[in-house]
């Protein structure tokens, strides 16, 4: 991925989150306040609208601004994890112009860890980390295999369904939070959705 990858990523995911929204947001009802596909699209149409200003950007500075785009306009408990995330990975990508598996691989390694920080939470906490884990764990040295991190990707935010929810708002309903998909892990199953499907084509 190139810095104009990167660009196309932005603008399918915000495309994206804004034809989500009221699902995203019907499944943040049932966990927490409903504001979570509201959240997302609030962010990236934010983002979207800043890629013409951040055009002389590196790939490196491209992920740092959208980073602090997405802590100050997603907002919430979702911003600030989404924000570390990607400022993790410009701060990873300081010398790299087009990411190959190795740099995927050590960024999205250090992406989890802010994640995990942040949140003070580890995977099977029922969150967007329990998608942001196993595809991190996806990526080798080798090229990366995006149907695989899609079906990964997939595979995690399913598994939310049938997990305790630990942190944030959902684990105020205790074992009632069973039976529910995770809102932020399904948005960012369409985050990678939308970056698998711009790098196979
Ligand atoms: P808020 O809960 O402040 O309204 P959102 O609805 O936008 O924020 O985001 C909720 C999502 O944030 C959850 O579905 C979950 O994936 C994620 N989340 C909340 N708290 C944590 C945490 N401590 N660690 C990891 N993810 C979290
Ligand atoms: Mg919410
Ligand atoms: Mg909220």
């Amino acid at each position: 991925m190139d810095s104009k990858q990167a660009k196309q990523w932005m603008q399918k995911t915000a495309i994206r989150m804004e034809a989500e929204k009221d699902e995203l947001s019907a499944l943040d009802q049932a966990l927490g306040d409903g504001d979570h596909g509201v959240n997302m699209a609030r962010g990236f149409r934010a983002v979207e609208e800043s890629l013409d200003e951040w055009d002389e950007l590196s790939l490196s500075q491209l992920m740092q601004k959208l980073g602090s785009t997405l802590v100050s306009k997603v907002g919430g408990a979702a911003g600030p994890l989404y924000g570390t995330a990607f400022m993790r990975l410009g701060a990873a990508w300081k010398d790299v112009h087009q990411v190959d598996g190795e740099a995927w691989m050590s960024g999205m390694a250090k992406a989890v860890e802010g994640i995990a920080q942040r949140g003070k939470t580890q995977a099977g906490e029922g969150t967007l980390l329990d998608v942001w884990s196993p595809v991190a764990a996806t990526f080798t040295a080798s090229e990366p295999d995006w149907k695989k991190i899609e079906a990964e990707a997939k595979k995690g935010m399913e598994a939310t369904e049938d997990m305790v929810v630990k942190k944030g708002r959902g684990a105020l309903l205790g074992e009632k939070s069973v039976g529910h998909l995770d809102p932020g892990a399904v948005s960012s199953y369409y985050l990678f959705q939308e970056l698998a499907n711009l790098m196979k084509a």
